[in-house]
């Protein structure tokens, strides 16, 4: 039985392992996605007995959410744990906005969207330039004090502007990019967190599928996939981490296990990690991720991946 993550001091709990679905409707982000597809990925991980949904309004300008939130009506609400974000704001062209007014709304329209009376963990999915980020903050405390949502998060910000936004101690969960290839978090970033109790979500663990070993030479993406612009998957970058991957196969041979869930276990077992959030595109790729539940690293070869990147 998976033990559950608590959500900074929050009565949120997760599974340590959570559903990314920047593909489940995110057509703004990847071509071809298919929505019939996308909700059997949520209904796959909730079967699969994960509880973490991790959305936006951003996903396809909301269609992320109102897909989660026709999937939903099939699952016990209580036993789900639905994060969303929001900051871009269509009246300006999708220029980020955390105004009071802006996030406040932003919040009323996902309720909607996904059809339920509170989200779990609602952040702010970027900064923006002008609004004080203790009045942002506080404007999303008022809005857990009204039972509308339950944890409050920021994505994408400074470990400075985390910082002022947390002058009353009121952030509960932080969502920012960190990965095996992806580790600058670790300097300053992951030890405030964990200092003020502060829950921490990696996106892109997988590096967009670069760290499951299916690549094994030059790959292209169409212009519409944002992996088309992505430094990790150029020249001698991309290289360089597919020579480290091959390495990665040896260890998950040892556990008859495949590179993703090798990869995923290493962020279960990491201490500064409280949920990982694999993204997916296909039913089957999520039930191969949730077996990462079941792959237990020792300390010996947690440390080996730890160093080999
Ligand atoms: P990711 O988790 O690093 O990679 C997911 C991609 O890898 C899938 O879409 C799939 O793409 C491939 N994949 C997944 N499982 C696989 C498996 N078992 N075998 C082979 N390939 C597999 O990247 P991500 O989904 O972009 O990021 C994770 C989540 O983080 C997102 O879904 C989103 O919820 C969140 N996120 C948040 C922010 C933010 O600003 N807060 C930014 C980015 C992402 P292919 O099949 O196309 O290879």
């Amino acid at each position: 039985m998976t033990q559950n993550v608590q959500i900074g001091k929050t009565e949120v709990f997760s599974t340590p392992l959570g559903l990314g679905t920047n593909a489940v409707g995110g057509h703004n982000l990847f071509p071809n996605l298919n929505d019939d597809i996308g909700k059997e990925i949520v209904r796959t991980a909730l079967n699969s007995g994960i509880t973490l949904l991790d959305t936006a309004f951003a996903y396809g300008m909301g269609r992320s959410e109102e897909l989660i939130g026709e999937v939903l009506k099939e699952f016990d609400r209580s036993k789900i744990v639905i994060a969303t974000k929001a900051a871009h704001d269509p009246a300006k062209g999708g220029a980020f906005n955390n105004t009071p007014e802006f996030l406040t709304r932003s919040v009323n329209e996902a309720l909607e969207r996904l059809q339920t009376d509170y989200i779990d963990i609602f952040y702010i999915h970027f900064p923006d330039e002008t609004t004080p980020k203790n009045e942002a903050i506080a404007a999303l405390q008022k809005l857990k004090e009204l039972g509308k949502i339950r944890a409050i998060g920021v994505s994408n910000f400074s470990l400075a502007q985390i910082k002022e936004a947390n002058q009353e101690g009121n952030i509960d969960i932080v969502e920012d990019e960190y990965s095996l290839i992806h580790r600058e978090a670790e300097n300053e970033l992951l030890p405030y967190l964990k200092e003020q109790q502060i829950s921490f979500v990696p996106y892109f663990p997988l590096a967009s599928g670069l760290l499951t070993g299916k690549y094994e030479s030059d790959v292209t993406f169409p212009p519409e996939d944002l992996r088309s612009k992505k430094p990790d998957f150029q020249g001698e970058r991309f290289k360089a981490v597919i020579d480290k991957v091959s390495q990665l196969k040896l260890i998950a041979a040892d556990y008859n296990a495949s590179v993703a869930e090798i990869v995923l276990a290493w962020y279960i077992k990491n201490p500064f990690v409280a949920v990982v959030i694999p993204g997916a595109k296909k039913p089957e790729q999520v039930i191969n991720n949730v077996k990462a539940l079941d792959v237990h690293l020792t300390q010996e070869d947690y440390q080996r991946i730890n160093k080999l990147f």
